[in-house]
Parts: C-alpha cells; structure tokens; sequence
C-alpha cells in the first residue's frame, strides 16, 4: 500500500512485535534467527525504524534524539565476538522530535528527548538480521513498567499515525520471558511456556484488547511467563499502534526452555 507525503510516495508500515531472545541471537542456529534475517524484506522498505525495546526504561517517556546512536552493549558474561558487533545506523532526530509531539497531542503525555542514547540489544539484535546494511534510520523510545499495559496501549495508539509516514514501529520483548529456567542447551519449552504462548497468540488474533491488558489476571501461567512486565510491554505499544487492525502471526518457535521467539504483525 501507498499514500503520498509531501509530494513523495511511502510504503505505509504495520506495527510489529518481535521477540529478541538471548544477546547471543544473532551467532545463534535457530529458526528465530532465519526469520528475522527475512523479515526486514517483508513489508518493503521503511523511512525510519521506532523501536520500542524491553531493556530502556525510565520514569515517563523518552526518545533518542541522537543523530549516530552507540552500540550498547547492555549484557555481562558473553563471548567477545559480542561485544565487538556495531550497528552503526543513523538515528533519527526528526523522528524524536515526531513522537514527542504525538505523545503531547494525542495521550496528553509529557515525552522528552535524551540528546545521547545509544541502541539497546533490544534494538540493535534484531535489526542488525532485520536491515544488515544499517541503512534505515533508527531511533528508541522508552518504556515505563510501573504504568503496565494501558500506559503502554495509549502510547501505541498516539503513535498509530507515524506509520502512514513510511514508519516501521517496532516492539522488542519476549512473548513469554522466564530468565530464572533459562537453560543454554534446551530448545524444548516448558509446558507453561506453551500454554502462555498459545493463550497469547490466539487473543492477539482475537484482537481482545481486554484480556491482553489483564494478562496476569486472565492466564494461569502469566507469573512463571513473565515474572516481571518488561518484556510483554513492548507489544501493547504495537498493539496501540495497529489501531485495532487484525494480526497477523509472523513467527513462532522456542529457544532455551523459557523464551518464545514469537512475534505479529498489525496492519
Ligand atoms: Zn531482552
């Protein structure tokens, strides 16, 4: 789909989740490497990149306005090869400058702009498969977990119109999360971890906002899923920001035991 903007043509984008599973993910042999490697061909290409990643928190909204944003490499204990890895796309200050208006406008929410922050692996894992050139502009925004999952759809719904503007919104979590029964060498999920992923994936198709946001209180299984928010917060923003459209499941698998590389798509 095309629209027209300021006299040139961009692909309207979906909102998208994604999740990104251990640092290791990219030297990692795993069906959710493979798909992410080909989804960044999925949707054509898109003028900027909001990510909106488990792993940058603060206590009301903040987006990057750096022009050349660092590689964070926000992890301890892994193999050098993984701390040597850049990503150097170019930020996206026009982009910051955007959401901070729309968060203003729409939700009546006061954002600003953090002048140097860099990207998160939360970001920078999945788009160095996703756009392995480094060539669409990034940026970040940030999460707020003590104001849960309606904070979280509001915001996505304030941001619903960046992706008439050629804006790929982008979640970055963990469809379920359980670090504490993270285990290197196991691929088989727990039986808990099915279960909150199929209860996730079919509500998400059902497009029932009111049970996602009460995710804790209407799965048996949510605690051991996520024994803390920060991982499933990505997806209300993506979920606001599809604007109620139906999604689409783009992937599902398993890695260590306790993380669901699932992810969708609205729009
Ligand atoms: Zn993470």
């Amino acid at each position: 789909m095309m629209t027209q903007d300021s006299g040139s043509s961009v692909d309207v984008m979906p909102a998208i989740f994604v999740s990104h599973g251990s640092p290791m993910l990219v030297f990692e042999d795993i069906p959710a490497r493979d798909f992410l490697a080909q989804l960044g061909q999925e949707f054509g290409r898109p003028r900027a990149v909001l990510c909106i990643s488990a792993h940058w928190e603060t206590a009301a909204p903040m987006v990057g306005g750096a022009a050349a944003p660092e590689t964070i490499h926000d992890f301890y204990g892994f193999p050098e090869a993984l701390y040597r890895l850049r990503y150097p796309a170019p930020g996206a200050p026009d982009l910051a400058a955007r959401v901070v208006d729309l968060l203003g406008e729409a939700a009546g929410l006061e954002a600003s702009i953090d002048p140097v922050r860099g990207l998160d692996h939360g970001a920078w894992n999945p788009l160095m498969l996703m756009f392995p050139k480094a060539d669409v502009p990034v940026t970040q925004l940030s999460i707020q977990p003590p104001l849960g999952p309606d904070h979280h759809l509001a915001l996505g719904r304030a941001l619903a119109p960046l992706r008439q503007e050629g804006v790929l919104v982008m979640g970055s979590g963990g469809a379920v999360h359980n670090l504490a029964q993270f285990r290197v060498d196991r691929m088989n999920p727990a039986d808990w971890a099915i279960a909150f992923d199929d209860w996730l994936g079919e509500r998400i198709s059902a497009g029932d906002e009111a049970r996602l946001v009460n995710y804790r209180r209407m799965q048996a299984g949510a605690a051991e899923a996520h024994p803390t928010d920060e991982h499933l917060l990505p997806l209300f923003v993506a979920l606001g920001a599809g604007g109620g459209a139906p999604a689409r499941e783009l992937h599902r698998s398993f890695a260590h035991g306790s993380l669901s590389m699932a992810a969708y798509a609205w729009g």
